[in-house]
């Protein structure tokens, strides 16, 4: 081998080493806008889920989906209990508005600046049912008495806006989903 021949080898080898860094830099770019790719995939599925659930909430679901609906229900009462304990435990509140967290006492939002809600009166009776995003009507005193005050020939439709209205829960408001739920509680 002369010196040329050793010349060319290296200069073989080297080609060699540049190609396979660039080969390997593409090969993570492709990877990456791959995974990019992937992570809108998985965003369109879970918007899917939530667009199916606010559907189908409180309406009868094929058996193999019950079981997400279920869970769905079951880890947002957690969520709601455990946040509700945490707030005892530090003696703050959660402004509905922003979600910011803030003195019990508070009577205004110091982030956003919105009214605090007065703090209900014991009677009115807590609406558990709905904070966890399903309306059990025998769980729901303000709904019940609702359902007694209306006429016997009110459209179902009139009934469960009375009884939202008598909720006076701004869950149920936002749930927007709670006049298909009382109904389907009543016609059954
Ligand atoms: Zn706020």
């Amino acid at each position: 081998m002369d010196w040329n021949q050793i010349t060319q080898a290296i200069q073989g080898l080297s080609k060699d080493v540049s190609g396979k860094v660039k080969e390997t830099a593409d090969v993570l770019k492709l990877r990456q806008k791959a995974s990019v790719e992937k992570q809108r995939i998985r965003d369109a599925y879970e918007e899917i889920g939530r667009l199916y659930f606010k559907e189908c909430e409180g309406k009868e679901v094929a058996p193999e989906y019950q079981e997400f609906f279920d869970t769905i229900a079951e880890a947002s009462a957690a969520v709601a209990e455990f946040k509700s304990k945490i707030e005892e435990l530090r003696n703050t509140k959660t402004c509905p508005e922003c979600g910011a967290e803030m003195d019990k006492e508070a009577a205004f939002c110091a982030k956003c600046g919105a009214k605090m809600p007065e703090p209900e009166p014991e009677e009115k009776g807590e609406c558990e049912a709905v904070e966890a995003d399903f309306c059990e009507v025998e769980e729901c005193e303000a709904a019940e008495e609702a359902e007694g005050e209306a006429t016997e020939e009110a459209e179902c439709e009139a009934e469960a806006a009375d009884a939202k209205a008598a909720c006076e829960c701004e869950a149920a408001e936002e749930a927007e989903a709670v006049n298909v739920c009382c109904c389907d509680e009543k016609e059954e």
